[in-house]
């Protein structure tokens, strides 16, 4: 597969199918890439948002950024991960989430504790680093998305009952989006 096409303009929104599909790994690490995941940098920010993976942004790649807060002392680290692979363990802890091409919906998540991700940087050099709590479950909610998985699909029954007027309004703009 080659370089990725097109800057993306907007983050995509539930229920584009962009974001249910699977996406493909990145293969070529070109400037393409690089202006890509500076374009997705841009738009997380924008969006305030902890992290964004390329089906957000139409792109149907394996890569996604992040940009947490590592405390006080530390100013936010944005970082790349590409074509990432994720070890998880410890036990598993009940969290809200949102995601930022689904506003507005929140829900509780079980995920395990503690991730250790092992990606490529922007240059195509292997990394690996392991971290827990926050981090941990920004890495496991975006790597979701580049398996075509949403928080939509990990809620529970009451979550799903709460979010169902949003989700179908949501489902109702998408398609008048579409008409021509
Ligand atoms: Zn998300």
């Amino acid at each position: 597969m080659n370089s990725i096409p097109a800057q993306p303009d907007k983050i995509v929104l539930y229920p584009d199918p962009v974001l249910t599909r699977p996406a493909e790994p990145v293969e070529v690490f070109d400037e393409g890439l690089q202006i890509l995941v500076a374009r997705m940098m841009e738009l997380m920010r924008e969006a305030q948002g902890a992290g964004l993976a390329a089906p957000q942004v139409g792109i149907s790649r394996r890569l996604f950024v992040t940009e947490v807060d590592s405390g006080p002392e530390e100013p936010p680290h944005p970082t790349v991960f590409i074509n990432p692979e994720l070890e998880l363990s410890g036990a598993l802890i009940s969290f809200e989430e949102g995601c930022l091409s689904i506003p507005d919906v929140r829900v509780t998540v079980r995920r395990p504790q503690v991730a250790r991700i092992r990606a490529f940087d922007v240059h195509g050099q292997p990394f690996e680093i392991q971290d827990e709590d926050f981090l941990a479950r920004v890495w496991q909610h975006e790597y979701d998305h580049l398996e075509g998985v949403l928080i939509t699909n990990r809620m529970s029954p009451r979550d799903r009952l709460a979010n169902r007027r949003t989700l179908k309004e949501m489902v109702l703009d998408f398609e008048e989006d579409l008409r021509p």
